[in-house]
Order: C-alpha cells, then structure tokens, then sequence
C-alpha cells in the first residue's frame, strides 16, 4: 500500500485493549479515563478479520499494543492465531511487563520472537509516582522471565523526562554493558495539554547522548536509521553487549518516513498517531453485509488519509480526543 506522499504503509500497531494496570502521568489524566465500554471493544474474531486483510494489502508487521494488552483475557491464543495468518507478518508485543513474568512462555510457545518492554525508571519509589501504582519488582521479574523464554533480543522503552527520570538515562544505558538487551530512549511528545507535562521537559537527542558519553565512546552503528519498527538511531558503547536506539519522534520526525496505520481498540483506524480523524471500521465491519474486499477499501482510504506530517515541534498539542492509552503509542 502506497500513500499519497509515495510511502509504503506495512506496519499496523493494534490495540487489542484500552485498559492499563499502570496510569502514567505523562499518558494519561490524573482523574484516569473513562474505558470503552465492553460492546464497543473489537472481539479478537474481528481483530483477527481486520489483521488478516491489512496482511493481503501488503502489511507485513504488526504490533500488539494497548492500554496493556496482557490484561485483555485471551491474548496468547490470539497471538497464536496471529503468529499463524497466511503471509506470515511479523507479531511483536508491546508491554509493561507488570504481566510478563505470568505469560512470558505462553507467549513464547504460541509463536512470539520478542517483546518491547516499556520502563522509565528503576527507583521504586519513582515508580509508584510516576505510575501512580505499584510493581516495579514484577517488571523486572518480567524481563527475566522473558530472557529465560528465549524472547529476544529484549527491547527496553524508556521515555526521559527533564525534571522526572532524565537522571537515569546513564543508568538505563549502562544496562546495555552486560546485558544483551537493548535500550530505546523515547522521545516525550507532548500530545495532551492537560497532563502538566510541558514541551521544554523532553529531552532532544544531543543531551542523551552527552549523557551517554560519560560512560565510555559511544559508537554509532551505521545504517541503522530505520527498519520496520521504527526510525531508532542505534548506537553502543565498544564493550557492550546491547545496543542502544534514539527515537527523535519530535526533534528530528520521521513523518517522511512513515509506515504505519493504527487501529483503537474500539476499531478505529487512525491514519495519524498525532491527528485526531479516525475512520470508524468497527462499525462497518458490524454491519453482516460487509464482505473482505469492503474491509480491504477502508483500509486503503485510512492510507489514503494519511497526513504529511505532524507539528509538535511548533508546540501544537494535538491529542484533543484519545490519551496514547487509548491509541497504544
Ligand atoms: N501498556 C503498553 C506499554 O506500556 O508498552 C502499551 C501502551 S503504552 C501507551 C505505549 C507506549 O507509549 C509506552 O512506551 C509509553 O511510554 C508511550 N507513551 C505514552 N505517552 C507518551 C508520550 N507522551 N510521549 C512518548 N511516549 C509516550
């Protein structure tokens, strides 16, 4: 699938759930979010209906993402079933590894290679802060669990925040030594304006790897500027095991570069992480007249409706309806 701007559109990130065992304050509200209700929230029969046309367009990557998706009951036969749909697109995971440690093997067995484990801090007390919940010795128990079922390489999340856990990025990267994971600094985007979070509190590439450099020379691994999972900038330090990956989601955006298309779990493709327009499958796809080559064209026009970009760079807050829990980053 090509978009207007000549992009090929391969990767879909699905969120199976918008319910999250942890509340962010940087992703979501203080008072929390109203959750769709259980009859507007896709059932794995039409997720698995929707993926299975986005894969005969051509969509060879699929992200399952949330809320958390380990909390929706069921999720590893559906990975199975996923790990199992005719042109063999790649399944990967995205989690808070609060659950990790429980499905980790099942996860494995049903097809799984790997996870994306996201965490921004390794304090514990910062943990129940920033989360506004509890379960940081479960994350990391996760993270074991998941090395031990053999899915890896582990990728580590990590969003830094100036003011809040930017203090850590040495010690996020520094797991990179002796570990063969790999750590991802996220950039903080600021899509909402009412979650206290401002524009000035993310961190821009250059300061990362300022900090990075106090730990030893940092090499850059060539052409690792893109692959399907995202533009990450890879880089390690000579003695590493892991590697470690900058996503300039804002400073230096890879709109140009975009491959994705998102559905909600309530069966809204989202042509934009960043722009609010959604087309409304679920509700056709409800309707018993519709057949595969009706489902097929609405996903070609959520390609269609791609925008060229986004402007958070210029300060616009452009989340007016979704939190990223309800959309899965
Ligand atoms: N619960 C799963 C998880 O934690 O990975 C999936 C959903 S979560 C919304 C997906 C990712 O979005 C997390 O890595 C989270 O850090 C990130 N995220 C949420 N709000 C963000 C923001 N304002 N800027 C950058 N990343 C954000």
């Amino acid at each position: 699938m090509k978009d207007r701007f000549g992009r090929k559109i391969e990767y879909l990130r699905l969120s199976v759930t918008d319910r999250c065992n942890l509340r962010c304050l940087y992703c979501m509200p203080d008072e929390g979010v109203e959750s769709i209700g259980h009859n507007r929230v896709m059932s794995y029969e039409e997720m698995g209906r929707i993926t299975a046309a986005a894969v005969r367009l051509g969509i060879n990557k699929i992200r399952v993402t949330g809320g958390e998706p380990l909390v929706r009951r069921g999720l590893v036969d559906f990975i199975r079933t996923m790990c199992q749909l005719p042109g063999s697109p790649e399944i990967a995971l995205t989690t808070n590894g609060l659950l990790l440690a429980e499905y980790a093997e099942q996860l494995k067995a049903a097809g799984l290679e790997r996870v994306n484990v996201s965490l921004d801090t390794l304090q514990e007390e910062r943990f129940d802060r920033l989360t506004r919940r509890s379960g940081l010795a479960q994350v990391l128990a996760g993270l074991e669990a998941a090395r031990d079922a053999g899915l890896h390489p582990i990728k580590i999340n990590m969003v830094p925040i100036r003011g809040f856990n930017d203090d850590e990025i040495v010690d996020f990267a520094r797991l990179t030594l002796d570990r063969k994971c790999d750590i991802r600094f996220i950039e903080f985007m600021p899509v909402r304006s009412d979650l206290g979070f401002s524009a000035q509190q993310r961190i821009p590439e250059s300061e990362i790897i300022e900090k990075l450099s106090t730990v030893g020379p940092l090499q850059l691994i060539e052409n690792s500027g893109r692959n399907l999972d995202g533009p990450a900038r890879m880089y390690r330090f000579p003695q590493g095991k892991g590697q470690i990956g900058i996503i300039t989601a804002v400073s230096r955006h890879f709109c140009g570069e975009c491959n994705r298309l998102r559905l909600t779990a309530d069966g809204r493709l989202r042509p934009c992480l960043m722009a609010d327009n959604e087309i409304d499958l679920l509700s056709v796809l409800r309707d018993e007249s519709v057949n595969d080559q009706q489902i097929e064209k609405i996903l070609l026009s959520a390609v269609d409706a791609k925008p060229e970009g986004h402007h958070l760079e210029s300060g616009e807050a452009p989340m007016q309806k979704r939190t990223m829990k309800d959309i899965g980053g």
